[in-house]
């Protein structure tokens, strides 16, 4: 099977890279891709010799071309070659690995191509759930989720018409218990040392505000084509239960694991069948205990504004994404206080209008727009930060 990995230098990319290597022969890496680091891109294309690499961020460059060459790896540059070989015909499965809406146009490409798409990029499916799962489904690809969570309920999915409630679990990031004062002040560091998972800096800041596990309900919402009021999210600060199903009989049907991506990504890249992934056996004994709890919303605000921006529709999902792109990034730079990212995305939700999602442009126009109304309100708090 012909495999491209898109956002091959990543958390989600290095994860799969491993589990692939331990099933040799199955999975043959047809190409991988980077935004930046070529070092790290030519280092990974050494040991795998894929046909094909990317920096999309790059122009063309002779002599780094050169250097893949020796790898026997043909070097693109530029953002429309992710999508060449997202949808390349020689290529069987797709991992949609790239972090944010940089993601969505090479997702869509696979999703037309007809592709296996392991979906890690989430926010593709935020930012254009309708378009991109109708683009599978005239496509004729698969879409398997990678994100724990959905991975879980699709595990434990029989009969979607008898399904009560999709409940989601969320660890409450490193600020679960933290006085609310605090947060104000809470450094990038800080916000990146998650628990219980080690992933990459705008996901860590993702969870530390619970803003993924609003990006997560979106994401449920169209995976699963059920409504959002049937998709609940609970706090279970262990990181063992990834996610459950409740069905109309009472019954409750849960997925439970180590915390560790490797077994949502092993589960996607063998379906249907169980391939090893390389992750600890869970010791039931040494398990003292299993809690859930409700999130608070105060100090969660982003999990309320998501389901908001769900219920209002259309290019809103799209809006929300992309001021908390933008968010996210001037706090990891210093630029925004932790408690400014959830004021931001409220005020630019606020202050933009919604419109139809109806094509790709229409949701890149609404990601535009949001971008600049945020990047005005993150200025406008920046004086706070320095007095
Ligand atoms: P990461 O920051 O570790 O890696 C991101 C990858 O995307 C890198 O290879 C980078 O080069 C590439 N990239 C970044 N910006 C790009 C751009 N503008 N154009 C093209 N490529 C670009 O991120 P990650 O933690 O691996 O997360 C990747 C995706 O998977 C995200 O959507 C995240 O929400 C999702 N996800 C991650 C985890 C996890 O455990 N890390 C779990 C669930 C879902
Ligand atoms: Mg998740």
């Amino acid at each position: 099977m012909n495999l491209a990995i898109l956002g091959a230098t990543g958390s989600i990319g290095s994860s799969t890279l491993d589990v692939v290597s331990r099933h040799g022969g199955r999975y043959r890496i047809f190409a991988l891709t980077a935004n930046g680091r070529a070092d790290a891109l030519l280092a990974l294309c050494r040991t795998h010799h894929p046909p094909y690499a990317v920096l999309s961020s790059a122009a063309p460059d002779a002599k780094l071309a050169a250097a893949f060459k020796e790898c026997g790896t043909e070097l693109l540059f530029g953002a429309r070659a992710l999508e060449q070989v997202a949808s390349d015909s020689r290529v069987d499965v797709v991992m949609a690995a790239i972090v944010g809406a940089a993601g969505l146009a090479s997702t869509l490409a696979a999703a037309r191509a007809g592709k296996r798409v392991l979906l890690a990029n989430k926010e593709a499916l935020v930012m254009a759930g309708p378009l991109l799962t109708r683009a599978a489904r005239e496509g004729g690809a698969t879409l398997l989720p990678v994100d724990s969570e959905h991975n879980a309920v699709f595990q434990c999915l029989s009969d979607i018409k008898a399904v009560r409630r999709i409940v989601l679990t969320a660890s409450g990031g490193p600020f679960r218990t933290s006085a609310l004062d605090t947060l104000d002040a809470v450094t990038p560091d800080q916000a990146c040392a998650h628990p219980n998972w080690v992933m990459g800096r705008k996901i860590s800041v993702d969870s530390a505000t619970m803003m993924n596990k609003g990006l997560e309900v979106i994401e449920a919402r169209w995976l699963f084509d059920v409504p959002p009021q049937t998709i609940e999210v609970v706090i279970h600060p262990q990181s063992i239960v990834h996610s459950l199903v409740e069905y109309v009989d009472g019954s409750l049907i849960a997925q439970l694991s180590n915390p560790d991506m490797r077994v949502p990504i092993a589960h996607a890249l063998g379906y249907p069948e169980r391939i090893s992934s390389g992750a600890r056996s869970l010791d039931l004994t040494t398990m003292k205990d299993l809690t859930f709890e409700k999130p608070d919303e105060r100090r969660f605000p982003c999990l309320r504004l998501a389901y908001s921006a769900l219920e209002r529709g259309g290019t809103a999902p799209a809006i929300l994404n992309a001021a908390n792109e933008v968010a996210v990034e001037a706090f990891l730079a210093g630029r925004l206080p932790f408690t400014g990212i959830a004021r931001v995305i409220a005020e630019t939700l606020a202050a933009v209008g919604a419109g139809e999602a109806s094509s790709l442009d229409a949701v890149m126009a609404a990601d535009n727009e949001s971008r600049r109304a945020a990047g005005t309100r993150v200025a406008g708090l920046a004086p706070a930060l320095s007095s």
